[in-house]
Formats: C-alpha cells, structure tokens, sequence
C-alpha cells in the first residue's frame, strides 16, 4: 500500500487535527479522514482511529467486488467462520481486556466461563498444546494451514459469538472486519481454499499490528489467539506502551510502517 497523509485541523478543537488519508488500493485510490488527539497517546489508545481506517479500506475493496458482480455474503447471525483460530493483535488484546475489566462483575464470570469452556474443550480433545505461541512460530505455511483446519474441526465457537452473531461487533478485531466471502455461507463451515473464496485485502491493517507486535522484547508471534484473552489479561502487560508519541505523530509511523509492508 502506498499511503500519504496531509493533515489539517480544520474544525477541530485544538487538542485533536483532522486528518485526511490517501491511500492507493490497486488502480484506486482510498480517502480516508480521522480525528486524532494531538497528545501524546499509545498504539492501544489509537486503536479507534486505526479502526475507522480499517472500514474505509475494506468499504473502498467492497465497493470494488460488488461493481464486478460480486456480493458479499456475509450478514448478521451467521457465525460459521467464528469457529476459526482468531488472532488478535497485543494492542487489541490490551484494549479488549480494559473494555473488559470494565464490565460489571456477573457480566464478566459470565465471559470468564465462556472462555474457560472453549479452553476446557479444547484441552478435552489435546488441542489446547498445538496453540502454545512458542510452538505456532515455529509452523511453516502448510502445517498452519493444517493446524488452522483442525481448530475449525473442533467446533469451538468464539467465547464473543451469541446466537450466531457477534456480541462485540463495533469492538471486533480487525482481523474479523477484515475477513469477507463472497462464497454461499454454508461452505464456511468445512472451509477449504477451493469453496471458500474469501476476498483479498490490498492491505491488512491486523498484520501492521501483528509486526509492531513482534518489535516487542520476547515477542514471537505479534498475537494471540482470541481464546486466550482472559487468561493473558491477568498478565497485566500494557503492550500499548512502548510505542506512544503524539496522535498524528505514531499515526503516521503506524502508516509508514504499513507502506513498507
Ligand atoms: S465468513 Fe462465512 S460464516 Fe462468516 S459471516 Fe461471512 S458468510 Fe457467514
Ligand atoms: S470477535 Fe466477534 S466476529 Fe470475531 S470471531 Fe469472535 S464472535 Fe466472531
């Protein structure tokens, strides 16, 4: 992605500018705005801004599958592809777990058990050891893959999935926003390369946190899988921190970052 900022603060109080985003996607070109605090914030704390990047960048690539035909299939109350290994970078996983500790205390066992019984059922089966971050870095393309099929075969739906829908939806982590089919749904429950065309993002903004991730000390992956957010929350790490400096500042880092992807 080739990505240019121009910043003005045209409107906007005088601690936050407003900025203008221009992206090239392929042979288009995406224009995006934000509102971001001038203060000095942390790459967690930006996350609403990156969030709001994120939908102008896969509302431009919807706009350009449905002018070739396509439809995007997927909708509300079909969680099919819920069931996957989700992997949420650190600074969603810091962000997530305020949102959560934020919560009332019974809204919060509530979502511990939902939690603990994905992990309880996964260790039931001897799953739970295949998702050990030290051992998923060391996977090659096809072992993820096969690793990737197993996790879906074990039927574990995401501790956030209510009637088939997202229960976090405006929350959800980018890598769920960014994962769009245009296959029938009913093939999202046995996914394969050959029924499932998902539609390609010119750019992942998940896989720009993923590697600001990994510039963490002792870091390997970038992520976790979604699963074990309540247990990495009692860590208490604040990933977020190691990258702050001024909202227009860190975003324009974050960009850059994504333009030399
Ligand atoms: S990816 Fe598949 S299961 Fe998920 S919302 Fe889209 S169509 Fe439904
Ligand atoms: S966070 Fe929401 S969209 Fe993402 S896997 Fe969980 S239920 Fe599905």
């Amino acid at each position: 992605m080739n990505a240019s900022t121009e910043m003005s603060d045209a409107g906007s109080q005088p601690d936050e500018v407003h900025v203008e985003f221009t992206l090239a996607l392929g042979e288009g070109k995406v224009h995006a705005e934000a509102i971001v605090p001038t203060a000095k914030v942390t790459l967690t704390q930006l996350l609403p801004v990156l969030q709001g990047l994120s939908s102008s960048i896969i509302g431009a690539v919807v706009g350009q599958v449905e002018e070739e035909g396509h439809a995007i299939s997927c909708k509300a109350g079909c969680g099919a592809c819920c069931r996957q290994l989700v992997p949420i970078s650190l600074f969603e996983a810091e962000a997530m777990a305020e949102w959560i500790r934020s919560l009332s205390q019974e809204q919060q066992v509530g979502l511990q058990q939902r939690f603990d019984h994905a992990l309880r059922t996964f260790a039931s089966t001897g799953f739970l050891e295949q998702l050990d971050p030290a051992k998923l870095k060391d996977l090659s393309l096809e072992e993820r893959k096969v690793m990737g099929q197993e996790y879906v075969r074990q039927g574990v739906a995401c501790p956030f999935l209510q009637d088939e829908s997202c229960s976090i939806h405006p929350n959800r982590p980018l890598i769920c926003r960014e994962y769009l089919v245009t296959s029938p749904a009913e093939c999202c429950s046995h996914p394969t390369p050959e029924t499932v065309k998902i539609v390609p993002m010119p750019v992942t903004l998940s896989s720009a946190l993923y590697r600001a991730g990994r510039m963490l000390p002792g870091e390997v992956n970038g992520w976790i899988p979604l699963v074990f957010l309540m247990a990495w929350m009692k860590m208490g790490a604040r990933p977020g921190d190691s990258f702050e400096a001024g909202g227009p500042k860190l975003l324009a880092a974050f960009l850059e970052q994504c333009g030399t992807a």
